[in-house]
């Protein structure tokens, strides 16, 4: 993060909520080479009975607009799973076990806030040159970029929309 950003991070956090912080800060999101847009999307519990849809054919992740704070961070983090299982070809199977990481994730970010702090002192400070993340990839035996579906071309759209929540 820029000094520009944190700055104008903080002297947002006053006048909007931290929904709209989080789409306007996190709306690019970067997950193993590809970009998500980050989107609120309003009656997405109506219609599709899901907090949170992740459309990989057209890296959109939208979230419910009408979400209270804890459920629309916790979706959030849903659906970033559910993104990292895919393109890292994590072998979780089933929603359910998805639904499990992202409590367990929520919870621990809650119940360890200094956790938070520290990640982001390192992604902050650490040496880009001579600690790339290619190197943490490598060396958990990750092969990410060979074998990656690309873009639309694996699977039809209707099959690549995660209705999930
Ligand atoms: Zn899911």
């Amino acid at each position: 993060m820029t000094e520009k950003t944190e700055l104008s991070w903080r002297t947002g956090r006053r006048n909007t909520t931290l929904q709209d912080r989080v789409v306007d800060y996190v709306k690019d999101v970067k997950i193993s080479g590809l970009r998500f847009d980050l989107r609120k999307e309003s009656r997405m519990v109506d219609k599709f009975e899901r907090m949170g849809m992740t459309d990989f054919y057209n890296e959109i992740i939208g979230i419910d607009d009408g979400l209270t704070d804890s459920q629309f961070v916790s979706t959030l983090i849903h659906e970033l799973l559910e993104v990292l299982k895919r393109n890292y070809r994590i072998g979780v199977e089933s929603h359910e076990d998805v639904m499990r990481l992202e409590t367990a994730m929520y919870a621990l970010f809650i119940d360890n806030p200094k956790l938070v702090e520290v990640i982001n002192e390192h992604v902050q400070t650490r040496n880009r040159e001579e600690d790339p993340i290619s190197n943490i990839i490598e060396a958990t035996k990750i092969s990410n970029s060979k074998e990656e579906p690309e873009k639309g071309k694996e699977e039809p759209k209707e099959d690549s929309i995660s209705l999930d929540g």
